[in-house]
């Protein structure tokens, strides 16, 4: 029997697709060129932030994504560990509580609990924070995720609803009718005839949309993250620094660090975040590292007794106006993209799957997708 869509990716946006699509009763084929989560979505953080975004669409995104991840935590066959934390943005001067402070209205002004913090509220919340901060903002309906277990979960949920996953097989190419409508997928292990592809390749996105001469505008974004031995809860909530969304939202190309310090419920604690345009080049470089570590003491000095285990890094999928594009084509029917996520791809998987979903089946859209269509990008 042929499917009615193949996705290409087995990350968490491919794993979302496959998850809502099945349960909308589609014969969805997924082919990944690894194992599942073995691109960004197992390189990264699980952070589910309301915060760092944008008010608009991709605010409303962020919600509806949160909300999502709240219900399948519940829902999926694995445990993901899911956990409410909330976060805290702290400040340093008085130059990151103003940022700090116009996050907190724009949030407030759309209805997201949120409040401004003193450097005592901060503290105590945080005991181990550097008495020196200048104070901040609490975020209480921030969440996380383990993302391996997260992705591999909607996988798994996905089979159980009937979806065939196809590991270790790597997309070739794509045919498409006289028309330029998707008519089969090559792979490394044959051909699968479907009338429709959901591109959910991260950041080889491009790579996939050049078979059927399409230009998908993501780069890769380096990301390195460190990892600490497990020990006793040092960081109760995630704690990012003001300066935070001003490295996110710039577009330059050398290297922007700014602190992120989150405990994992396995008592590891991840410290990040580095964001640089290096191409799809995945080592670990050593002054980056030293560069995260030195952040993060700045806001946890408790860190120092702690020693470090691992390192790694990923590439975030980073489109020129910061949001992601989850769109048919209109240049090539059945071809849709779910892609561009940069540093929200876990917290933003879900919403991206039910909207491709709904997509897909003719249903109405729980969010409008004008803003996340392909053809932005053109000329
Ligand atoms: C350091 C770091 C920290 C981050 N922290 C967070 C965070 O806290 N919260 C958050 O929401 N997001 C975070 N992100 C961003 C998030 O990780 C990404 O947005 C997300 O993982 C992208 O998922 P994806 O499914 O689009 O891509 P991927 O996970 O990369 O999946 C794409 C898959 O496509 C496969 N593929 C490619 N080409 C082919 C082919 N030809 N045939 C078959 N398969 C193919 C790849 O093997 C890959 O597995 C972070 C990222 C980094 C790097």
């Amino acid at each position: 029997m042929f499917p009615d869509v193949v996705i290409i990716g087995g990350g968490i946006v491919g794993c979302s697709c496959a998850y809502y699509l099945s349960r909308e009763g589609v014969k969805v084929h997924l082919v990944e060129r690894g194992s599942i989560a073995s691109g960004t979505s197992g390189a990264c953080e699980g952070n589910i932030l309301q915060w760092d975004k944008q008010p608009g669409i991709e605010l409303k995104l962020g919600i509806a994504s949160a909300f999502l991840w709240e219900t399948l935590a519940e829902e999926l066959p694995l445990d993901i560990e899911y956990v409410k934390k909330g976060s805290i943005l702290v400040a340093e001067n008085q130059e990151g509580l103003d940022s700090a402070g116009q996050i907190v209205k724009s949030l407030q002004n759309e209805g997201v609990p949120c409040q401004l913090a003193t450097r005592e509220d901060l503290l105590e919340l945080e005991p181990n924070l550097a008495p020196d901060i200048t104070g901040g903002a609490i975020f209480p309906e921030d969440a996380q995720v383990q993302p391996m277990l997260a992705t591999i979960a909607l996988g798994q949920a996905a089979k159980d609803q009937g979806a065939v996953i196809h590991t270790f097989t790597e997309v070739k190419n794509i045919e498409l009718s006289p028309e330029r409508s998707v008519v089969a997928v090559n792979t490394t292990a044959g051909r699968i005839p479907t009338r429709a592809i959901v591109n959910a390749a991260g950041v080889w996105s491009n790579a996939i949309g050049k078979m059927v001469d399409l230009d998908i505008p993501v780069l890769p974004r380096k990301g390195h993250i460190v990892v600490t031995e497990p020990v006793a809860n040092i960081v109760n909530c995630k704690m990012m620094e003001a300066g935070y969304t001003q490295a996110v939202e710039s577009d330059e190309r050398g290297l922007a660090i700014a602190a992120v310090v989150e405990h994992t419920l396995s008592g590891n604690i991840l410290l990040g975040s580095s964001r640089e345009f290096v191409g799809f080049d995945r080592s670990v470089n050593p002054d980056v590292i030293r560069a995260i570590v030195a952040r993060a003491l700045r806001f946890f000095p408790a860190l120092k007794n702690i020693h470090a285990i691992r390192t790694y890094a990923g590439l975030r999928p980073y489109t020129p106006d910061h949001r992601p594009i989850i769109a048919e084509a209109d240049t090539v029917k059945g071809f849709y993209v779910a892609t561009g996520h940069e540093g929200a791809g876990i917290c933003l998987g879900p919403i991206t799957g039910k909207l491709i979903a709904q997509m897909l089946t003719g249903q109405a859209t729980d969010l409008p997708i004008e803003q996340l269509s392909l053809s932005r990008f053109d000329d």
